[in-house]
């Protein structure tokens, strides 16, 4: 399966988009495929949106699954973009990170698995959740009227 399916409607959301690391090499820039592929982490205070404001959606930047909406970005003074709530649960998924020998919970696009970053419980209310995201996987897409 591939990103071809992507103009199939509704459904689209639910499908997967799965690529050989050869395939997003061509896709992504370096930096890109070095978060979501291989897990690293772009510097503090070095990408885009750590202090962004606008109104609109932050989309993955490899799938362009929606995930995290200007409505729950706060600033969290980490130097990345940090938000307390997912658009849904299904765009994204968590899985255990226990490298570094920290455990942290690992945050993923649920559609095509890029690494995004990490999930921390010491945000802001309702949710107190923290999602501490590289800027370098995320695509900013402005949306006036979103509610
Ligand atoms: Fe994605």
């Amino acid at each position: 399966m591939n990103g071809d399916s992507f103009c199939n409607g509704e459904k689209l959301l639910l499908e997967k988009v799965i690529k050989s690391n050869a395939e997003w090499k061509k896709i992504l820039t370096p930096k890109q495929y070095h978060v979501a592929r291989e897990k690293g982490t772009e510097r503090a205070f070095s990408g885009e949106y750590h202090d962004h404001k606008g109104q609109g959606i932050y989309q993955c930047a490899a799938c362009g699954n929606e995930l995290f909406s200007s409505k729950t970005k706060f600033d969290s003074g980490t130097g990345w973009p940090s938000f307390w709530a997912s658009v849904s649960e299904d765009k994204v998924r968590e899985e255990k990170d226990n490298s570094f020998f920290m455990k942290r919970t690992e945050v993923l696009c649920n559609r095509c698995d890029a690494h995004l970053g990490h999930l921390f419980e010491d945000g802001p209310a309702p949710t107190h959740l923290r999602y501490c995201i590289n800027s370098v996987i995320l695509k900013f897409v402005e949306k006036k009227e979103q509610k």
